[in-house]
This record gives structure tokens, C-alpha cells and sequence, in this order.
């Protein structure tokens, strides 16, 4: 049980019994079923376990006392961990909100840079890249000009189109035709939308496999099919999870991902593909109910526990 109400209540009851850690939660909202999730693991852990709202902190910044305020007016500077749960259309608060934890020396379950760099699909997809991982053939242009090769050079349509912008499946496009993808490439250029143009893995069939990675391991993971008709597998496009055994280079590749990345909460995509399993990309804040109904594992109480291990706590 905790509520926002009683948060200056909690903080005195915690420093007269110090039994256990105390994490917050830095989110936007508490209803959501992997913030209730872990705040229900931290608290059967013994933890103090509070949610933050991204929106209601506030920071002030100063090198001998760096501070983070909630809601008016308490000064909050005592958790010893933070686990942020970033929606996209936060990022760039909540990732200055982290790094002013980190200047306070607060342990993120996810920092900062990682965060940023993870959300940030061009970069992301450059350093996968450049650490030799394999992606599907990917490219990025800006000219119209440039339009017919970037399509040649993806091996042609049917292929898909992403902005970069992207979550949930919401910005993926496959165009079927030479002619549809140039239109539809053309389209967002002229409206300076940046975009990446892909390879499209028709053998995929419409899967592709979510792996959570903690702290370098993959501790759960499942395959997600699309519904009929899509070739999108995102729970939100309608697609279903199914427990999956994954291979041992897929294990690698989520693993190293993750690691690239400096994630050590990561839900790593992959797609098979004919040349063998290929990234597709990597979230930081993956989310927990599919992959826990999926699996049965409790992957909320392994988050909790990475913590513990970081943080040298035993109960
Ligand atoms: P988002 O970040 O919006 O989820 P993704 O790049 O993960 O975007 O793509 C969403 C879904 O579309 C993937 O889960 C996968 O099922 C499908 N998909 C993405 N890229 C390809 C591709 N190159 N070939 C085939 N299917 C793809």
C-alpha cells in the first residue's frame, strides 16, 4: 500500500527502521500494470517503495547540494535506488531527473544516457552497427533524390519504412510496391520527417521474439505473432505472446545488445530471418505484462533483486 499522500509520513517511519531499501518508482502513472508490479515486488522484498511522478519532481541544481523536490515543496534525497519507467513523450525531463539522482549519488535501474540512447532509434541502430551486431539491412537518407537507390539498396519492395520517432509499432510501414514505398518515402521527406527504410524479413511471418535482459542475463523470453493480416508482433498492434525456447545466438545477440546499449534493464527484439537471428531494437523500459503472463516468471521481483545486487543489500 502506498499512496502519494503519506510519502513525508513514509519517509519518517523509514528512517526510525531502516529494514530495507528505499526505491522509487519514476513514472507517470501508478495504475499501469509493470509500475503496480514492481512496486508490489519491492514492498514483499521489504522495501520502501514510493512512485514519482516524472511530471511533479523538480531539481535544483547546485554542486554542493543537488536536490530533488516533489510536489511544491518536499525535498526528496534519500532513496537509495530509482527505477525509472520513462514513457517516450517524457524522455527528456525524466532523463534530466536522472541524471540530478545520479548527482546525488542515487543507483538508476537505467541511466540517464543509456535511456536516451536507447529511445534514439538512428543512434541506437549505428552503434548496433558499428559493435559488428546483425540488424537488417538499414538506411537513412535525406534527399528525394536518393529516393529509387535507398530502395535498391534495402533489395528492393516489399520494405519497410520507420519513423524514427517510433514505439508500440505505431510508425512502422511496409510498402509492398517500388511504387508505394517511393511515394510513401518521398511523402515524409517532403514533410522533414526523418525516417529509416528497412529490409523487409518476410519470412519472419508476422513473429518476432522479445528477450528481457537484467544485469547481462536473459531472464525471460517470448515470442509475440502478429494478428492476421499484420506483420506487426506488438501486443499493441493485436499481437499474442507465447513462451519461447530462444537459441544460443539469439541469447548472445539480446545479451550484447543490452550491453552496448549500457542497459542492464533491456526487452531486446529480434526477428529470424534466413541469415540467422537479426536485432531489430532495444527497450528500456520494457514492459512486464506480457512477457510475465507469457512466461510465469516473476520478472518484476528479478528487477528488484538486480537492485539488491548493486546495491551489496542483504535482508
Ligand atoms: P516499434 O519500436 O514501433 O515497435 P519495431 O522496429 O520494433 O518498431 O517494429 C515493430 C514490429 O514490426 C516488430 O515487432 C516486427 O514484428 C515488425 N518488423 C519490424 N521491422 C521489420 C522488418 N524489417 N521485417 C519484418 N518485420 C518487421
Amino acid at each position: 500500500e502506498f499512496s502519494q499522500e503519506d510519502l513525508d509520513e513514509k519517509y519518517v517511519a523509514f528512517r526510525k527502521e531502516k529494514t530495507g531499501l528505499k526505491i522509487a518508482l519514476l513514472a507517470s502513472n501508478p495504475e499501469l500494470f509493470s509500475n503496480k508490479r514492481l512496486i508490489e515486488a519491492g514492498q514483499a522484498r521489504g522495501h520502501e517503495m514510493i512512485f514519482l511522478n516524472v511530471q511533479q519532481a523538480y531539481m535544483k541544481f547546485d554542486a554542493k547540494e543537488p536536490q530533488i523536490r516533489y510536489r511544491g515543496g518536499n525535498v526528496i534525497d534519500e532513496f537509495d535506488a530509482i527505477i525509472p519507467r520513462i514513457k517516450p513523450s517524457v524522455t527528456f525531463y525524466a532523463c534530466a531527473l536522472l541524471r540530478q539522482f545520479d548527482a546525488m549519488n542515487t543507483y538508476c535501474l537505467n541511466s540517464a544516457d543509456a535511456i536516451t540512447q536507447s529511445r534514439d532509434k538512428l543512434l541506437a541502430t549505428q552503434l548496433f552497427a558499428k559493435n559488428d551486431m546483425h540488424i537488417p539491412i538499414t538506411g537513412f537518407a535525406n534527399s528525394p533524390l536518393d529516393t529509387k537507390d535507398l530502395i535498391k539498396m534495402v533489395n528492393g519492395a516489399p520494405l519497410i519504412i520507420k519513423l524514427l520517432e517510433s514505439t508500440q509499432g505505431k510508425g512502422v510501414v511496409l510498402a509492398e510496391t517500388t511504387k508505394a514505398a517511393e511515394s510513401v518515402i518521398n511523402a515524409f521527406k517532403s514533410v522533414k520527417t526523418n525516417i529509416l527504410v528497412q529490409e523487409y524479413i518476410k519470412e519472419a511471418n508476422g513473429q518476432d521474439i522479445r528477450c528481457f535482459v537484467v544485469n547481462g542475463k536473459v531472464v525471460a523470453s517470448m515470442q509475440r505473432q502478429a494478428a492476421k493480416g499484420e506483420f506487426r508482433a506488438n501486443i499493441h498492434q493485436g499481437g499474442s505472446a507465447s513462451k519461447i525456447k530462444i537459441t544460443s545466438e539469439e541469447r548472445k545477440l539480446a545479451i550484447k545488445a543490452a550491453k552496448i546499449l549500457d542497459l542492464p534493464v533491456a526487452g531486446v527484439d529480434i526477428i529470424r530471418s534466413n541469415k540467422g537471428p537479426l536485432l531489430l531494437e532495444v527497450n528500456s523500459s520494457p514492459g512486464l505484462e506480457g512477457i510475465e503472463s507469457a512466461t510465469g516468471l516473476d520478472i518484476a521481483n528479478v528487477m528488484i533483486e538486480a537492485i539488491e545486487k548493486k546495491l551489496k543489500f542483504k535482508s
